[in-house]
This record gives structure tokens, C-alpha cells and sequence, in this order.
């Protein structure tokens, strides 16, 4: 049977309404059932794809039907970043207002790539950039008053090859676009760096064998010193500094690097120095944590991720840059057919010069909703609050007999194992995750494997590190070869 012309298969605005409230009940069951789950999907590969039908419905299906799958399929396949015991990894944590700004951002279906486009979008984007950097006190050269700016991306790891790209075009006299990398550009970061900062490297076409991997102290923050001796050598080679890519908080375990002895290397030999913050920058929302960032007014260009630790659901990295025209003379390629009067006018913002995709989604909306609801204080309240766990979880480590900390906490991040060695923390490792009660990753510190908790989940309490730190106790003396 065919359907009348003006038949549709859309769905009302009346069955979404229905269907919509529907949907965000279900969002906020599933905040109050988080604990019910294990932590950790138990699901073995190819289960939740053989759940369901091999072939597309040929007809469309109820509503009921899809939310029964997801239910029935899909929740076993989820392990579940949002429950209170998820210590692996970074955090991506989300919260009420993000999850709004989010459906709402869905709701408008907005494209924002160019102001025309839709000027709130990059209106709002400018703003609430401009208010990150007031409550983390971040360098005033970022503001977009003056001739820096910030811009959200989708990640840390694309503002990072922004920002290799655009110390590429400066290194190179502004030819590579043209012609591509020269050979002689070199890259730095440290042994610690996120594996973003080579992916970038091989991104931009500068060749890995370009890529410096300077040493670090003890705590495993970058060494200035090898940085100096690298950037000499290179020099002595014929080679062309281009980059150096600092930490504020590695992936390992948040070591900080020091950006002020860092910087003023890079200033003296005119290389770019970028900071990638991804997780760590969150701490400056703190005065008390906002040694991290001493230095950083010495970098051209800094990044941090909302959602890793701020309480805005992935995805949404915050990008700034101390001049902006590079930024954009690095990636503007003006089509006749984007051409209009506000962007000709040079009055206006177009963010899509400022990454590398055209079309961009309206995520300030989120961070918007997000600063608006808690304000400064919320904010501040729960990340002092994620520091206090973190700084008790580390107290009864350092106080065990059996346990030690194995690299110097900066932040939300402990990094500990037990005395006796790689296998039992393995063991004690993959116990833990297997029960479901929690989830922990691991890291290697001086070829040591050392266990990771990060302490940053929207609605993790003392009760869950408490029940945690009772959990890693007890494993360990259930191993028959550790008891
Ligand atoms: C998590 C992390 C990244 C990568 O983050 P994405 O936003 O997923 O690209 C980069 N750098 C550091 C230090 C990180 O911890």
C-alpha cells in the first residue's frame, strides 16, 4: 500500500513531546539505578551485535521496540563512566544541566560554521570562553578582546594538531600549506606526553623522526634543562625548532610541567609552546591550585577538556590562542559559495576557520548551562571536594603497610601499588574489575606497574572511595599468592 502525497513518517511534535519526556524519565532513572550495574560492561565480544537484527527494518518500528532494545542489548554491552565507582581512566563526567544543554543543542539543529550561520552560536561560544579563562585565571592574552581568542573543539588531541599546524605555518614562513613540511622542523614534548601529540605529528606530516621525547625529573615532569640541550642539538644540526608541547597534568600521572622555565626557552630561540591542560586545567577553577599554570602567560596557545572534569558530557575541549589572525591564516580556505556580507565586513567570528572541520554543533549551549547552573561556587565546591577524597585515599595508602604511592599527587589522580610487584597489582587489578564494584586502570612508572584511581565522577561520594580503598585491602589479601 503506498502512502497519500502528504502522508509522513516524521514523528509529531505532539509523540515527541510524549516520547521526549519519555526519553529524559529514562535519563534520570538510570542516574538513580547507576549503582545497580557493575561498573565495567561484562558483555564477551560480538554479544551485543549478535543481540540484535542482522538487517535494517523495512518498516519504522515503535518507540516501545527501541527502548526495549536498549534495555534488553544495549545496557549490558555499557560500561558505566557515570556510576560513582568509575576510578580508570580520566573522568568523563556529565551532569544534569550538560545533558539539557545537549538535547536542547539537538533541539535547535543549529550548524553554526559560520557567524551568519547562526550568530548566537558563536556569540555564546566567544562569551563563555571568555568566562572559562575569568574562573580558571588564565592569561589575559587568550581574551578575545584583545588578539587571542578561544574556540571549543570536539577534543584535546584536534586543538593540539590545531595548534602544531599553525607553529608549522610560522615556522615555515608561512609556505607550508603551500608547498608542505619542510624536513628541517622539529617537535618537542616529554617522555610522559599524551600519544595525541605524535598522532599530530604524523597528522601534519613533519615525521615522527622529527619528534623530540625530552626527559623528565623525578616527579616526571619535563626536564627545561634536556629541553635546552635538545633544542641546541637540533640547532648545531641544521634542524628548525617549531614546537614544544608542555603538560599541565599527564595522562600517566598528572605530573606538571614546569611552564615558566619551558616557556622562556621557547621564547628565547621563537618556537610556539603549546599547553595541553586536558584533564589537569580543571584544577585552576581553584586559587589554590593555580601554581599549575604559573608560566602558561609564555604560551601561544593552551587547551583544557570541560568534559573530563567540569561536568560537561563529552565532547567539549576548550582552545585558546595568544593571536588568533595565525590561527586562522593557518586554516582559512574562503569557497565562493560561503562567502557573505558579515564575514566580508571582518566584524565577525567564523569559527570554522579555527579547526579543521567545516560544520560545527552548538556545544557552548552545554558549558553555557553548566556555568549558569552551578555558578563558580558549585563548580569550585565539588572539585574540592574530588581533591579532599583523593588526599584521604592517599593518606591510607601512605599509612599501609603493604601499599606505597608510587609517583607524588598533584590532583584527583593516585598512583600506588603494592610492594609485591607487577603481578600481584595485575591480579589485584583485574580481580576488582571483574567484580564489577569498581573499575581502576594502571600506568608504569619506572617500568613498575602501579595502579591508577582518578577520583572526578560527578556522583562519586567518601562512601564509594571508602568502599573502594576496603575493596583494593581485600584483594589483595584474597590472592593466594599475596595473602
Ligand atoms: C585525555 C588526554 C588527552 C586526549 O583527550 P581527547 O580530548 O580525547 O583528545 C590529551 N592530553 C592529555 C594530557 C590527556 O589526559
Amino acid at each position: 500500500m503506498t502512502r497519500q502525497p502528504e502522508a509522513s513518517f516524521h514523528m509529531t511534535p505532539e509523540e515527541f513531546r510524549r516520547r521526549g519526556h519519555e526519553a529524559v524519565d529514562w535519563v534520570a532513572s538510570y542516574m538513580e539505578r547507576l549503582e545497580d550495574f557493575p561498573v565495567r560492561s561484562q558483555v564477551e565480544p560480538g554479544q551485543v551485535r549478535a543481540g540484535l537484527p542482522e538487517h535494517p527494518p523495512r518498516q519504522g518500528e515503535p518507540f516501545d521496540a527501541v527502548m526495549a532494545d536498549l534495555e534488553r542489548v544495549l545496557l549490558p554491552g555499557i560500561t558505566h563512566w557515570q556510576h560513582p565507582s568509575f576510578f580508570a581512566y580520566f573522568n568523563a563526567n556529565a551532569s544534569g544541566p550538560s545533558i539539557l544543554g545537549e538535547l536542547l543543542s539537538a533541539g535547535l539543529g543549529v550548524q553554526g560554521m559560520l557567524w551568519s550561520t547562526s550568530p548566537a552560536c558563536t556569540e555564546l561560544e566567544t562569551l563563555v570562553m571568555d568566562w572559562l579563562l575569568e574562573l580558571l585565571d588564565l592569561p589575559r592574552a587568550f581574551h578575545s578582546s584583545g588578539a587571542g581568542g578561544g574556540v571549543i573543539q570536539d577534543t584535546a588531541s584536534s586543538a593540539t594538531l590545531c595548534a602544531l599546524l599553525t607553529a608549522r605555518e610560522q615556522a615555515s614562513g608561512w609556505t607550508a600549506h603551500r608547498e608542505g613540511t619542510p624536513r628541517e622542523l622539529t617537535v618537542y614534548c616529554s617522555t610522559q606526553t599524551h600519544s595525541s601529540v605524535e598522532k599530530a605529528v604524523r597528522v601534519a606530516g613533519m615525521g615522527t623522526d622529527r619528534l623530540r621525547l625530552v626527559g623528565t625529573d623525578a616527579d616526571l615532569a619535563m626536564d627545561p634543562q634536556a629541553l635546552r640541550t635538545a633544542i641546541q642539538d637540533d640547532l648545531a644540526a641544521g634542524l628548525r625548532p617549531c614546537c614544544v608541547i608542555a603538560t599541565v597534568g599527564t595522562t600517566s600521572t598528572t605530573a606538571v610541567d614546569p611552564l615558566r622555565g619551558i616557556g622562556e626557552i621557547c621564547q628565547e630561540h621563537g618556537v610556539w609552546l603549546h599547553v595541553d591542560g586536558a584533564h589537569g586545567g580543571t584544577a585552576a577553577l581553584l586559587p589554590e591550585l593555580r601554581w599549575i599554570h604559573d608560566g602558561l602567560d609564555l604560551a601561544d596557545s593552551y587547551c583544557f577538556n570541560p568534559h573530563k572534569w567540569m561536568f560537561v558530557n563529552f565532547d567539549c575541549d576548550a582552545f585558546w590562542v595568544r593571536d588568533r589572525a595565525a590561527l586562522v591564516r593557518t586554516l582559512s580556505v574562503l569557497p565562493e559559495y560561503l562567502r557573505n556580507e558579515a564575514t566580508t565586513s571582518g566584524q565577525v567570528i567564523d569559527y570554522r576557520d579555527w579547526h579543521v572541520p567545516l560544520g560545527r554543533r552548538f556545544r557552548a549551549l552545554k558549558l553555557w548551562m553548566v556555568l549558569r547552573h552551578y555558578g563558580a561556587e558549585g563548580l569550585r565546591h565539588h572539585i574540592r571536594e574530588h581533591l579532599r577524597l583523593a588526599a584521604w585515599l592517599e593518606a591510607q595508602v601512605v599509612a599501609h603497610p603493604d601499599f606505597l604511592l608510587a609517583a607524588p599527587r598533584t590532583m584527583n589522580l593516585l598512583c600506588f601499588r603494592h610492594r609485591r610487584g607487577d603481578a600481584v597489582n595485575q591480579a589485584i587489578m583485574d580481580l576488582l574489575n571483574a567484580s564489577g564494584a569498581m573499575f581502576l586502570t594502571h600506568t608504569k612508572v619506572q617500568d613498575r606497574l602501579v595502579l591508577r584511581l582518578c577520583i572526578g565522577g560527578t556522583h562519586t561520594q567518601q562512601r564509594h572511595v571508602e568502599q573502594a580503598w576496603a575493596l583494593i585491602q581485600q584483594a589483595a589479601l584474597e590472592l593466594p599468592d599475596a595473602g
